[in-house]
């Protein structure tokens, strides 16, 4: 999308800004992103918010899937790891993919068997480091389930933990418990793992995960089939050699050149 909006509206700022707007996790932040990007050119506003809200804010995503991506990762892996077949006839391209799954679905299978307390490495870590911040706070009560989290610069956040919210808005989000839903947590002397999505849970893994992508022999000796072979399309001669790589932005970075690790 920003690759279409920097068209129109180019330079460092407005891409920023636009960012910023993207990743706010709260209604209210990105109002208050919005309102900066209004400030500094009315038409880009005017572009931004005829766009739908819920596929490029965090906060307008749908809650019910737990994913909080805005990043285009997923489909740059799927990309690299098709590249050798992407310029194969269908029958070879599809090969490809089924040897591919075959392999990651036996390997992901296999690494049930390091997982602690019922959830992946990655989801550890990640509470883990919630649970660092959490530390940070003053929690109180304002009944059984429901909490005033409060940190001396971010102010106070409001946890309930019947309703699995948090203003911060990234306990429903997520479907992991916030630092400051880690806090009430802690407050009710509660397991913090008793409150992570079942999204997470190693039973969910195993059913994504449950079915053999059956090996198979090379393609000389399948079986013969008397229906008619699929034809690849007319071929057309280009100029130059065939790119294999998509077409990169000017000013995204190279391949392989990406901060987050794509690993899981
Ligand atoms: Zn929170």
């Amino acid at each position: 999308m920003h690759s279409d909006f920097k068209k129109d509206f180019p330079g460092l700022l407005l891409k920023q800004l636009l960012w910023a707007a993207a990743r706010a996790s709260t209604k209210e932040e990105f109002v208050k992103c919005m309102k900066a990007i209004k400030d500094v050119n009315e038409s880009a506003y005017n572009w931004l918010m005829a766009k739908n809200t819920s596929e490029w804010t965090i906060s307008y995503f749908d809650d019910s899937v737990k994913c909080d991506m805005v990043l285009n990762n997923m489909c740059e892996s799927f990309n690299s790891a098709i590249l050798e077949a992407k310029d194969k006839d269908v029958v070879m391209l599809l090969e490809k993919i089924r040897f591919w799954l075959m392999v990651r679905f036996c390997k992901k299978r296999e690494s049930i068997n390091k997982w602690r307390d019922g959830i992946s490495k990655q989801i550890w870590d990640l509470l883990e480091k919630k649970k660092e911040v959490a530390k940070k706070y003053h929690t109180n009560r304002a009944d059984a389930f429901n909490f005033q989290v409060t940190h001396e610069t971010d102010g106070s956040f409001v946890v309930d933990l019947i309703a699995l919210t948090c203003t911060c808005w990234k306990f429903e989000l997520n479907g992991l418990p916030c630092s400051h839903a880690v806090a009430a947590i802690w407050k009710r002397g509660l397991n913090v793992l008793d409150y992570v999505h079942d999204y997470y849970k190693k039973e969910s893994f195993i059913h994504a995960y449950e079915v053999v992508v059956q090996p198979m022999p090379s393609s000389g000796k399948w079986t013969s089939s008397s229906t008619p072979p699929i034809l690849p399309p007319p071929e057309y001669k280009l100029p130059g050699r065939p790119k294999r790589s998509r077409k990169r932005e000017v000013d995204e970075p190279p391949a392989g050149a990406t901060k987050s690790n794509r690993h899981g």
